[in-house]
């Protein structure tokens, strides 16, 4: 804490609250002092500002850093950043061509900090279906289950997609998305090559594993041995995307897998988010009707989001798969109202160097024709009752923290580390900018979340799905307030790109 200012002219003074700072582990009552986009001074009596706040018995942190995140609409990103998210990157799936999908989210404007990774879905898109790919989200889903991109490549089409895939890294792009377990047909050594070529540039890649060999024991190669596997073969730092939804009741194995390869000095990471239920397009190759059965689902399981129907059977989910194939279910699976699945939800949260990332998803609007249609929804806040997501774009973070933090006993400062400071950390190496973020000192941008450490919560269910997080008093985005006194400002759009 630093005292004897000679600098007056803050814009903003955040003034005795509880900050914390995850990176110098700095927790104690200050003020924060914050000049155009950056924080310029963090101590004890701080001269006034043109603008002061009080924000006793609040704590004021670095804002979160979400590594998961497919919400490109406006409604789903303000819904980010009522939860506190200052900067949301697309990193599983990606994006190819990245400057497209950057020129897109400038064109727009966003309310919070955006990124993308290169996307070997879309190469393959490319590559194997011959799509005129854009780069953006709703193209992807819309041909997530296309089963041309799907299948095996040969070396010379590996190639191609290893072009376009380079082509990106050379173009800025974060890190190298694989959504593998959507296109199982896919040869381990082609995920190999992909690695390679991340460990050459500094990338990072974020996988959706392929199945594991408890699902599919006839598949080629362990989903989570494949991850952990390449970062021991190619030094490529490999990040295990939301361990909980796709490894379920395997924890002990792979997080012993991930514990022992980090051990061992592997570059392996991983991230998860606090709910039982996935959800992604409902063409997906581990929701065709005869697969449900090996983790454990019937067609009931799924939710199908345009008409909020439980799928009844197996034939109306073939109807569904071949009608509107990109079409958004929730999938329940581990059970949330169930101790021994919440106890495995948990473990996923709190392993080590764990890092809580949302899987956020675009709006699909109830009753609207088929396809995610995210460019013609209407921009609108509050969000009208006809837009539906999964819980976790809104609750993710504020969830938890009262989980972790309130009802687990976890130190705030680890908690909050997990949300700011360690996905910045994993992506420093390759993206500077990323150094001044995730931290709350002088230098570092204002990026801000104020929060009620007693009664920030999720508040969205699945029923309810779009009801923002609540206890979160101010989210600063670049020095702009997005979040005020409680209230969202559906003008303020001061997000920036994060770009290697
Ligand atoms: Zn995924």
């Amino acid at each position: 804490m630093g005292t004897g200012l000679t600098v007056t002219d803050y814009d903003v003074v955040l003034r005795g609250g509880r900050v914390i700072d995850p990176e110098s582990g700095l927790d104690a009552v200050g003020d924060v002092g914050i000049a155009g986009d950056r924080v310029t001074m963090v101590g004890i009596g701080l001269p006034p500002g043109r603008l002061e706040l009080d924000v006793a018995d609040q704590v004021v942190t670095a804002g979160f850093i979400d590594l998961h995140s497919h919400a490109h609409d406006l409604g789903s990103a303000r819904l980010q950043v009522a939860d506190g998210v200052t900067t949301a990157l697309e990193l599983e799936a990606g994006a190819t061509p990245v400057g497209a999908a950057y020129a897109a989210a400038a064109a727009t404007a966003r309310p919070l900090n955006y990124g993308f990774a290169a996307s070997w879905a879309m190469a393959r898109m490319s590559v194997l279906a011959g799509l005129a790919i854009d780069g953006s989200a709703g193209q992807m889903f819309a041909n997530l289950a296309d089963p041309r991109w799907r299948r095996a490549a040969s070396p010379a089409e590996v190639d191609r997609i290893l072009a376009l895939l380079g082509a990106d890294i050379a173009d800025g792009a974060v890190g190298i998305g694989l959504l593998l377990g959507y296109a199982p047909g896919a040869a381990p050594e082609e995920y190999r090559r992909v690695a390679a070529l991340a460990a050459a540039s500094g990338a990072a890649t974020f996988t959706h594993s392929r199945d594991l060999i408890e699902f599919a024991p006839d598949g080629p190669v362990d989903g989570a041995e494949e991850i952990v596997r390449a970062a021991g073969e190619t030094g490529a730092h490999m990040h295990y995307c939301h361990v909980n939804s796709t490894t379920l009741r395997h924890a002990d194995r792979v997080l012993g897998l991930i514990e022992r390869a980090q051990r061992a000095g592997s570059p392996v990471s991983t991230e998860a988010y606090p709910y039982g239920a996935g959800m992604t397009g409902i063409g997906a190759a581990f929701l065709a009707p005869e697969r449900l059965a090996e983790r454990g689902l019937t067609p009931r399981s799924l939710i199908y989001a345009p008409t909020g129907e439980e799928v009844a059977d197996a034939q109306r989910l073939r109807e569904l798969r071949a009608a509107d194939p990109g079409g958004l279910a929730i999938i329940r699976q581990l059970a949330e109202d169930d101790p021994a699945d919440r106890a495995i939800l948990l473990r996923y949260l709190t392993f080590a160097g764990a890092v809580v990332a949302s899987d956020a998803m675009p709006l699909t609007w109830v009753g609207a024709p088929p396809g995610i249609g995210a460019a013609a929804a209407p921009d609108t806040w509050p969000l009208p009752s006809a837009a539906f997501t999964h819980p976790r774009t809104a609750g993710t973070f504020a969830r938890s923290i009262r989980v972790l933090h309130r009802d687990n006993g976890l130190p705030l400062p680890e908690v909050l580390a997990k949300c700011s400071l360690h996905p910045a950390t994993l992506l420093q190496d390759r993206v500077p900018a990323m150094r001044r973020k995730g931290r709350l000192s002088a230098g570092s941008d204002a990026d801000i979340v104020v929060f009620d450490p007693l009664a920030i919560t999720d508040q969205a269910t699945y029923s309810q799905s779009t009801r923002p997080s609540s206890g979160i008093r101010h989210v600063l985005v670049n020095g702009t307030f997005v979040v005020r006194d409680g209230r969202l400002h559906p003008a303020a759009r001061p997000g920036r790109p994060v770009r290697a």
